[in-house]
């Protein structure tokens, strides 16, 4: 049986009809640069956040850029953030002359530890970057806290966890702004890159919104010095669609982690596999199951052979990537991250994957550990 990590495939085909139209009819207006579409999908999104403002820009990685820009931070200030992360987390941070401070993360969620953040604090730190992993809320009420305590900003990296919820309210109105990622991959993938940054602050969805056409409010009138990210219209055509969509492929994949407990639940070798955990007050929307195994690399050598796609998210912690050299960091500097790095494995979870395809998953990682 063939289960690949994701079928972007399986969830086309059903939308093909209703997405090619709007396409032709983008095609036909030839307007490709922001434009009404692109205001129509901020507000959908603004609604659909619960947030006053969204942004649309050219990628997860520019939401986070353009936040920190226009919350002031610049060379010499430092951003706290984790080290067990995608690379822009950290490189939103370092593109501006600021500092990456890591700190490690609660082995459980993958998440920000809030308890280390107080120690990682200094007179020239300016915001708290946290990373809602796999599609679960970080702690905010814990980093909230501490962000109000000692004034700093908060920069929610939600680009895998469009829909994840905490108490009652949705990723992006967490923090003072909520970056998104429509990177095909994500929970709600477009055609290509794009991003979105929400925010219930004017002045910083302002900043955003002029720094995203080179700091102009006036065509060839700079106030200040930006860059180019802007969502295009095929983009947002796409992702309006797929909008209406994204609740029930949210829940599909929520069964999906439901069916999977319960298979894992009924191996021999429960013990081999910690499934994913989820804090009380959290709605999780699984952009990756991840699970901690033992013989990691082994087990994904075995299961590719067996058809089954497997990914790992992410393999080498920042703090020891070699462009972070001049930060100092060694092994074991961050063990949590370090170890999770180890230990980790992203199993198919999308939407359309069927019961007999998860149970196949689970009968191979089964045999696997009963060879060794
Ligand atoms: C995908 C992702 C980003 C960046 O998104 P792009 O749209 O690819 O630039 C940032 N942070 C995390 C945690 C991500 O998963």
């Amino acid at each position: 049986m063939n289960v690949p990590l994701l079928d972007l495939k399986a969830q086309f085909q059903p939308i093909r009809a209703e997405i090619m139209a709007e396409l032709q009819t983008v095609c036909d207006e030839q307007g490709f640069i922001l434009g009404p579409r692109v205001v129509a999908f901020e507000e959908s999104m603004a609604t659909y956040i619960g947030s006053r403002y969204a942004i649309g820009c050219a990628s997860g990685s520019d939401a986070l850029l353009l936040s920190l820009m226009a919350m002031g931070v610049k060379a010499g200030d430092e951003v706290i953030t984790v080290p067990f992360t995608f690379f822009a987390t950290a490189g939103a941070i370092a593109r501006l002359g600021a500092k990456p401070v890591f700190v490690d993360i609660q082995p459980d969620t993958f998440t920000i530890d809030p308890q280390l953040i107080v120690r990682a604090i200094t007179s020239r730190t300016r915001a708290i970057m946290p990373v809602h992993l796999f599609g679960q809320c970080a702690d905010m009420v814990g980093i909230n806290e501490i962000a109000t305590r000692n004034k700093l900003s908060v920069i929610e990296d939600a680009c895998q966890a469009i829909g994840a919820g905490q108490q009652g309210k949705r990723a992006g109105v967490l923090g003072d702004t909520g970056c998104f990622s429509f990177f095909p991959t994500k929970n709600l993938g477009g055609f290509g890159d794009g991003g979105l940054i929400t925010t219930d602050d004017k002045t910083l969805a302002d900043s955003m919104a002029m720094l995203r056409v080179h700091g102009s409010q006036v065509r060839y009138l700079h106030e200040a010095v930006g860059i180019n990210s802007r969502l295009d219209a095929l983009q947002a055509a796409v992702l309006t669609i797929k909008l209406k969509y994204l609740d029930q492929w949210t829940e599909g994949r929520r069964k999906n982690a439901e069916r999977y407990r319960q298979l894992f639940a009924k191996t021999k070798h429960a013990d081999r596999v910690t499934l994913p955990h989820t804090t009380p007050g959290n709605f999780h929307v699984y952009n990756q199951f991840t699970v901690r195994v033992s013989k990691r690399d082994e087990l994904r050598a075995f299961l590719k052979e067996k058809g089954v796609g497997t990914e790992v998210y992410y393999p080498l912690p920042m703090h020891l990537q070699n462009c972070y050299r001049e930060l100092g960091h060694q092994k074991g500097s961050f063990p949590l991250s370090e170890q999770a790095a180890q230990e980790v494995m992203s199993i198919p979870i999308y939407a359309e994957l069927t019961e007999a395809q998860q149970v196949y998953v689970v009968e191979m990682i089964g045999e696997f550990y009963e060879r060794c």
